[in-house]
């Protein structure tokens, strides 16, 4: 299918979807805090999360009929799926309206190792990679894992592999880790790194989520720039973070804002679980149904008209701070962050 016939996916307020992230499982070996439960979350049956076959037809009516340019492949942990490199190459090999599709990969770096340089040449183009905090024990505390050692080698095996730009994410907690924000910038300016910064949603397994423990932009960038003065860069467009950068010329930082400053009427994000659920904001309280009607017979045709319909539904923002907010009945790592 050439350029020209690609047909935009607009929703019921003019935004054009571009963007959609995959949940590839719902399995992670990390079991951090603001996400997951410590145990007792149920997997999904692998019978019931969506084949490669089935990732990569929807994702070829999502690039080449609707011109969606960029996937982000998430989880659970994307890199605790077998033959990853498999998946991705089938991927890459999509073309949307900018030629072939913006591929990248949300992790937690630690068996990148391994596996950084497979994907690299399967044809994955960029990696976010979580990371917390710098402190040994706390990390373990927050990742409920011990593995900060082998997270910082997934980064640089990341680097090594060529992947750029690597970015790093980092979640802050009050009173967790919101002490390490001038350390995980300087850490960034040192290892020549994007750190974006999150505010911390409500999408936590366990529930504790609470309005005092989010810090949010204007704390977080006001903590940076007393260290290392920073200036906001010009206008994010549809990306979710809002970008500063070091006077100094030391790089840049992005903050997600999305407690204290949400960023809805810009969103070119659409979403599919493992499960082949169709999600048209990480919010959403409900989820259109696509890999039934692929198991059932379902032609392509159908598909890009159920996928269109969804889109319809798109709220025009989240309500977190707002009294008739519901919580998603899912954590992140069942939606896919
Ligand atoms: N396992 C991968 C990882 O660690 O990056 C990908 C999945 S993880 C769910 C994707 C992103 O969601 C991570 O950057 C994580 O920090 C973020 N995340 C998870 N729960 C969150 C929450 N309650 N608030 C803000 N960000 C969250």
């Amino acid at each position: 299918m050439g350029p020209s016939t690609h047909t935009p996916l607009v929703d019921s307020f003019g935004r054009v979807i571009e963007d959609l992230r995959i949940s590839i499982t719902d399995r992670c070996n990390f079991r951090c805090t603001y996400c997951m439960p410590e145990e007792g979350l149920e997997w999904l049956d692998r019978h019931e999360v969506m084949s490669f076959e089935e990732i990569e037809r929807l994702a070829r009516i999502f690039v080449e009929r609707y011109g969606v340019r960029g996937i982000r492949l998430t989880g659970g942990e994307p890199t605790v799926r077998a033959h990853l490199p498999v998946l991705v190459a089938k991927l890459a090999a999509l073309s949307g309206p900018d030629g072939p599709v913006d591929l990248a990969m949300t992790t937690n770096a630690s068996t990148l190792r391994h596996a950084a340089v497979g994907l690299r040449k399967a044809g994955l183009r960029r990696v976010n990679i979580s990371l917390d905090s710098l402190d040994r024990r706390k990390f373990h505390e927050m990742t409920r894992r011990d593995e900060l050692d082998r997270v910082l080698d997934g980064i640089q095996a990341a680097k090594e592999a060529g992947f750029e730009p690597v970015k790093i994410n980092a979640v802050i907690e009050r009173s967790v880790n919101d002490d390490e924000i001038v350390d995980l910038a300087t850490y960034g300016r040192e290892q020549d790194l994007e750190v974006r910064f999150i505010e911390f949603m409500p999408l936590d397994a366990d529930g504790p989520w609470d309005n005092e423990q989010v810090v949010g932009q204007d704390e977080i960038v006001a903590t940076i720039d007393a260290v290392y003065p920073l200036e906001q860069l010009p206008a994010r467009g549809a990306a979710p973070a809002d970008r500063f950068r070091y006077l100094d010329g030391a790089g840049t930082i992005g903050v997600i804002p999305t407690v204290t400053k949400p960023f809805c009427g810009d969103c070119d994000r659409v979403r599919l679980t493992a499960e082949g659920k169709f999600r048209t904001c990480l919010f959403a309280t409900d989820e259109h149904d696509l890999l039934g009607p692929i198991r059932r017979g379902a032609d392509d045709d159908e598909l890009a008209e159920r996928i269109a319909a969804a889109v319809g539904t798109k709220w025009a923002g989240h309500r977190i701070n707002q009294v008739n907010f519901i919580r998603p009945a899912k954590s992140m790592s069942q939606i896919g962050g």
